[in-house]
């Protein structure tokens, strides 16, 4: 949403060189340019690192950056010449010119909060963008234990697949971007429904010239060759994997339907799928998960050669439907989870590897805040919300119909503003989380700071792991040339 490199900047200039962060420098102001008086962002952190450095984190722009105990000393000497007036010396001007160009301060005409408030509106109502999270099946390979989408069968009909083009074919002369996800069941036994799908709506694009994006959540264990180099063929460039546990672990949580195990299958595929799109592996994480688990699984897919390939994420599991409640004591709540995810990232960068969660920010949560995005069932029901996949008492309409926004379906997760609620008004990570997510409120009856993402509960301890993580990328590759 915002044109801000997001990681990051090093500020330069008065208290010498900080360590390098693979990242661009910037330098001073053009003394000819007229001075400007400036604010201080309210999304600021600033928090002590090593050896006289702090770590400065904004979440309007998502910029991280370095800065020696020396350039903060002036920028609190600049805040406060901002707030009482005063002349600025040459040292404040500089790291002035260098905290705009990350929004830690902006330009005094403008009010950060009415733009945050204005992209979040014009996110919610862009016609521009459509995107389609669309389950071509709600069949599936295997048998999780805390999967909501149970024993279904059957797969989209040719009559369905017609109604989605029309649907995109009458929005297309307004649309500059269509981003497709393909999710299930596991969409992959209904391969045939993205060859065709795909095919159409890139056609479409190319005469309607929008942009065509499309990823996948798939379980794995399809992903052969054949089938990523298809994939990749339809323009897919992204795919979650999960991988609930090491080996010996995930095959008793993600048993295949006829009993045989998985994970061999889904290491070797993605062995392979990693070299051909982007691959995100998200482990689901409840009470069970440890330390020596975690450092299982990290071994064993540092043997498979995939530790520098893959970005790996820890996911919450969460009791979202009746099915999934069965298992909901083993479940952390997000202030726990935000405890626990911490070790397991340190693990991350400690064994090696990318890490790729990153205090980006956002425009809106979810596709619940947007009117231009739905979840489309087999059988053409739209929703607003990942988990009411087959759910059609969540359903907000039909495919075929008419969009009905005074549906109660749609209007009870889109009716949630983070803009008129006191506590994330006022939060310093607005612009990253957004409010959070709507069917936690709606449907969860959660309030208060239950619904708050994990980073409000760990942006101190993150922030420390991505420096670090940034830190070691830029030793391990040439240095980019200012
Ligand atoms: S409402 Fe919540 S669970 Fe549903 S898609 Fe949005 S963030 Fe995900
Ligand atoms: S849900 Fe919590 S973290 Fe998110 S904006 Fe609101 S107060 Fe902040």
């Amino acid at each position: 949403m915002f044109e801000v490199d997001p990681i990051g900047i090093v500020f330069s200039g008065a208290g010498g060189e900080a360590p390098d962060l693979g990242s661009r420098t910037i330098w001073v102001r053009d003394s000819s340019e007229q001075e400007k008086m400036s604010k201080i962002s309210r999304y600021n952190h600033f928090q002590n690192w090593q050896d006289g450095y702090r770590i400065a984190f904004n979440a309007f722009t998502g910029s991280l950056a370095l800065m020696t105990d020396e350039n903060y000393l002036t920028y609190l000497g600049l805040a406060a010449k901002m707030a009482n007036g005063g002349n600025l010396n040459s040292f404040e001007q500089e790291l002035l010119k260098q905290l705009e160009y990350g929004h830690f301060m902006y330009p005094d005409q403008s009010d950060e909060f009415q733009t945050l408030k204005f992209l979040h509106g014009s996110a919610r109502y862009d016609r521009s963008q459509l995107a389609l999270i669309v389950a071509p099946t709600l069949a599936c390979n295997m048998a999780c234990p805390y999967c909501y989408e149970d024993n279904k069968s059957g797969k989209m009909t040719p009559e369905i697949v017609n109604s989605i083009v029309d649907f995109v074919s009458k929005r297309a002369q307004s649309l500059e971007k269509l981003d497709i996800n393909w999710y299930g069941g596991e969409p992959l036994l209904a391969m045939d429904i993205i060859d065709d799908l795909s095919t159409r709506l890139v056609s479409l694009g190319k005469e309607k010239q929008y942009t065509y994006t499309s990823s996948i959540v798939s379980n794995g264990y399809l992903l052969n060759r054949e089938t990523v180099d298809r994939l990749v063929a339809l323009n897919v460039s992204v795919c979650q994997v999960t991988l609930d546990g090491p080996a010996r672990l995930h095959n008793v949580k993600r048993p295949l339907k006829n009993g045989k195990e998985s994970f061999q299958t889904i290491v070797d595929n993605v062995s392979y799928a990693c070299t051909k799109m982007l691959i995100s592996v998200r482990i689901n994480i409840d009470k069970t998960f440890d330390a020596p688990v975690i450092a299982e699984l990290l071994a064993e897919l540092t043997q498979a050669g995939i530790q520098q390939r893959v970005a790996v994420n820890f996911g919450q599991l969460e009791p979202s439907s009746a099915i999934c409640a069965a298992v909901a004591e083993a479940c952390y709540e997000v202030a726990d989870f935000s405890q626990v995810e911490i070790g397991f990232y340190r693990q991350l960068l400690d064994e090696g590897f990318r890490i790729e969660k990153l205090p980006r920010p956002t425009a809106a949560f979810c596709m619940a805040h947007q009117i231009n995005a739905f979840l489309i069932d087999p059988e053409g029901y739209l929703y607003r919300c990942w988990n009411y996949v087959g759910d059609h008492d969540k359903a907000m309409g039909h495919i075929r119909d008419a969009v009905d926004y005074q549906n109660l379906n749609f209007t009870r997760l889109f009716a949630f503003d983070p803009f008129s609620d006191p506590l994330c008004s006022n939060c310093d990570i607005l612009p990253i989380c957004m409010g959070g997510c709507p069917s936690n409120r709606a449907d969860r009856g959660q309030t208060g700071e239950k619904v708050c993402q994990s980073w409000k509960h760990n942006l101190t301890p993150m922030l420390e792991i991505i420096a670090r993580s940034r830190q070691q990328q830029a030793k391990s590759t040439p240095k980019e040339q200012s």
